[in-house]
């Protein structure tokens, strides 16, 4: 008989949205009129803006064509893409052939997994994105799950609170072989600043880590003086790989389209140059973008792609004031809906899912209980910007309510 994959057994409880969406359909079997509001998903609502849509379908159009018509690419990207956003996002930070083109940062941070093995050690921000954890368990970076402290075994967690500013002590933190780093953070919302990621930076070449820096939320940046790139800090390109997406930049969560930075610099204990690996991986399990979404991507970091971008951003962050306002005004401690789509909320004196049983059960809203990403996320809850603006305003208003 096949065995089963015994890290997959570490993982527990599956992912966290599954265990919600279970609640959600309880409730509806149970009430089926019950208008549920979720705040929970990291998933766009707005849809694709005009000129990115026409781009995505012009060159839909021409692959119907035999003069338009192309198969398979480069497994790297296209060469304008790449070269756009080494110049444009970046300004130059970065070459073209240091970014590497892909369907989801999601899918490249579960590619990255591979590069290192089963033998490198991590450390992530506590609470962080799930699939850090999730993807490092599956590839044998850990040992078993901790039920009592809802930790795994052999994974460096570094609590990243209010109390610290989200941003730990390093003097006393463990190192590991890899670090994962998101800025701003989903779920806190918040967005290390320079002289935190200095500070990071710093470690990692101390300690010869790699960082993985994932800055899918980068363009929710408001604050000039916040870094968008950990390649704005000095030293970083010796230690540093980064994650990045045009899923909440563009709305192109379904389009699917990503990139990643190696930059030239970054080596392995031995000296050899990890984006040799990257390059190899990338060509043996990856078969390249879509050729339409790349050049919707294209079309995103044109200027009046820019500007389209700038308009779903603004319409996602004035959900993210309107939901901390409310909160705000009701007491509720709250952090990130700043320079992110996401609010954190504290709930004193009850557990992240008592907390979201009460919203649940009193007003229908889904939110997500912070204790699924990561130990120190209980307590907490957090709130997504994404959504419909009377669905925002309705959930509000319940919150009024409720709270009130
Ligand atoms: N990184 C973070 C921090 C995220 O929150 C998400 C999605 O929610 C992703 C990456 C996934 O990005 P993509 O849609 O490009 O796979």
């Amino acid at each position: 008989m096949t065995r089963r994959n015994p890290n997959l057994a570490k993982l527990q409880g599956g992912y966290l949205f599954p265990e919600i969406n279970r609640r959600k359909m309880e409730l509806l079997e149970r009430d089926p009129a019950a208008k549920i509001i979720g705040m929970d998903v990291g998933n766009t609502t707005q849809p694709l803006t005009p000129f990115i849509a026409a781009a995505l379908s012009r060159y839909a159009a021409e692959l119907s064509t035999p003069e338009g018509y192309s198969g398979y690419g480069h497994e790297q990207g296209l060469n304008a893409l790449r070269e756009e956003i080494a110049k444009s996002y970046y300004r130059g930070l970065v070459a073209a052939d240091e970014v590497f083109v892909s369907d989801g940062a999601k899918c490249d941070i579960g590619r990255l997994q591979l590069l290192f093995g089963a033998g490198a050690t991590f450390a992530v921000q506590d609470p962080s994105y799930p699939v850090y954890v999730d993807g490092g368990v599956i590839m044998g970076q850990s040992g078993d799950f901790k039920e009592e402290l809802r930790y795994f075994d052999g994974i460096t967690y570094w609590p990243c609170t209010p109390e610290n500013n989200f941003f730990p002590d390093l003097q006393t933190s463990p190192a590991a072989d890899l670090i994962y780093w998101c800025s701003p953070n989903n779920p806190t919302g918040a967005a290390s600043t320079k002289l935190q990621l200095q500070e990071l930076v710093k470690f990692a070449r101390t300690h010869r880590a790699i960082i993985i820096f994932d800055a899918a939320y980068a363009m929710y940046i408001q604050d000039p003086a916040l870094p968008r790139s950990i390649f704005e800090i000095e030293g970083a390109r010796e230690v540093a790989i980064e994650v990045n997406s045009f899923s909440k930049m563009a709305g192109f969560t379904g389009v699917r389209l990503a990139w990643t930075v190696v930059p030239r610099e970054l080596c392995f204990e031995g000296g050899e140059p990890v984006i040799t690996d990257w390059n190899r991986i990338m060509t043996t399990i990856f078969n390249g973008a879509s050729n339409i979404a790349q050049h919707g991507g294209l079309a995103a970091l044109s200027d009046t792609g820019q500007a389209e971008v700038q308009g779903l951003i603004s319409f996602y962050m004035e959900n993210a004031a309107l939901i901390k306002g409310t909160l705000e005004d009701l007491g509720v401690q709250c952090w990130g809906g700043k320079n992110a789509p996401y609010v954190w909320a504290r709930f004193e004196n009850c557990s992240s899912w008592q907390a979201f049983e009460h919203f649940f059960e009193k007003a229908h809203i889904v939110t997500t209980p912070g204790v699924g990403f990561g130990p120190s996320g209980e307590g907490f809850l957090r709130f997504s910007a994404f959504g419909q603006r009377h669905d925002v305003e309705q959930a509000c208003e319940r919150l009024q309510k409720l709270l009130r």
